[in-house]
């Protein structure tokens, strides 16, 4: 027995190592010479949008990664054309690596709560989202994500529960936003209990209480093109949106959400999140990633087009954590990158931002997650932020 215990706890020891150092090769793009144009610093004027981009789980491996497979080595996602970079420490309340209810709800009430909790403080108390707020003062707003749009992050925008699972709550809750675009999957939580699919244990149908509120409900790709009224309930598949094949994509949706926002004079604030970056991590499936990263940087492009073309719109990209330890090894020749995944969670390495518009310079530097939330919602003109409902 005392010759066989090492020798188990070393078989053990293997086998945790050899989980931890899961590595997978994915290609390196070699003939392409894709190189958009860097973004200028725009000079301080007004800002009568934002529009956040949250890359769930995005560290700088799943950027890099991205554009070596989609543009090269000396190539550049459009992501990487901004003009002003940060760095975000993401720590939650109650724990050293954040999930991304605590995460987003950083972003979205500038302050750390615990993990899994939505739109509330750790005592309960819920604090008002920048959505929520940006709503009261006249703007229209919006979510977009490739989740269900009851999902952790769109959730800490729009509803305020103690834990993230409570998505049959979330759904309802979002009934009471006001927000013009929401824009993903998760028909799972709107339908009623008894049709195929739902999660819900109760009758309620959320998506008729959303026509019945005025607002046009589409399910498909196609639907999005012939779309009229001004506000938009979009779910396109019954839990998360599917990573092959996405129909529509996250351009496509964010497009469209711009489309519909841009019409209110007073401006509005848009969060639209990359979720599923995040899920790659999660299963340790690099090309998994690479498809996510695509998918959002396509997104970004929409959004950068929209930005520069009005010149009143400020952009920021970020990300709630990082998922999956990812980095880059050594491979045997340029056409092939070695990815290594050091776990299958979250990890507590700060996480990139970047940012274009008015005010951007100002999201240079170390960052709390909190403090961005903040900083936005004073360049929304904000004044009271965050705010905590007693
Ligand atoms: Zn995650």
């Amino acid at each position: 027995m005392n010759k066989v215990l090492p020798l188990l706890i070393i078989a053990a020891l293997i086998i945790v190592n050899c989980k931890a150092q899961e590595s997978e090769t994915i290609s390196v793009n070699t003939k392409s010479t894709v190189k958009p144009e860097k973004l200028p610093l725009v000079n301080n004027g007004k800002i009568k949008n934002v529009i956040l981009m949250i890359g769930d789980g995005t560290g700088l491996a799943q950027l890099s990664s991205g554009q070596l497979n989609v543009v090269g080595k000396e190539g550049l996602l459009h992501l990487q054309t901004l003009p002003v970079t940060g760095l975000v420490k993401t720590y939650s309340a109650d724990n050293l690596i954040t999930d991304s209810a605590s995460g987003a709800t950083a972003y979205s009430c500038g302050v750390k709560t615990d993990n899994g909790m939505i739109g509330q403080l750790p005592d309960g108390k819920a604090c008002k989202t920048l959505l929520e707020l940006a709503e009261a003062k006249g703007l229209s707003t919006g979510l977009v994500s490739t989740s269900g749009v009851t999902h952790a992050t769109p959730a800490s925008f729009g509803a305020h529960v103690p834990s993230r699972s409570m998505q049959a709550e979330i759904a309802a809750q979002f009934l009471n936003t006001g927000s013009e675009v929401i824009l993903g999957g998760g028909q799972e939580y709107f339908i009623p209990h008894g049709q195929q699919g739902s999660r819900r244990t109760d009758d309620r149908n959320i998506i008729s209480e959303f026509e019945a509120l005025g607002y046009e409900y589409i399910s498909t790709a196609e639907q999005l093109g012939s779309v009229s009224s001004d506000k938009l309930l979009g779910l396109f598949s019954i839990s998360g949106m599917p990573s092959e094949g996405r129909s529509p994509t996250l351009a496509q949706m964010s497009k469209k959400a711009i489309d519909i926002l841009s019409k209110d004079q007073d401006g509005f604030f848009l969060m639209i999140e990359a979720s599923q970056i995040d899920w790659g991590g999660h299963d340790n499936d690099a090309q998994y990633v690479l498809r996510e990263v695509k998918d959002y940087d396509d997104a970004v492009k929409e959004v950068i087009d929209f930005a520069v073309e009005d010149g009143e719109t400020l952009v920021v990209l970020t990300a709630d954590h990082e998922t999956g330890g990812m980095t880059m090894q050594y491979s045997e020749s340029d056409e092939e990158l070695t990815i290594v995944w050091t776990t299958g969670s979250h990890t507590g390495i700060p996480i990139p931002m970047m940012a274009y518009g008015p005010h951007a310079i100002e999201f240079s530097g170390w960052w709390e997650n909190t403090e961005v939330g903040i900083k936005i919602a004073r360049l929304l003109g904000l004044k009271d932020f965050p705010v905590i409902i007693e």
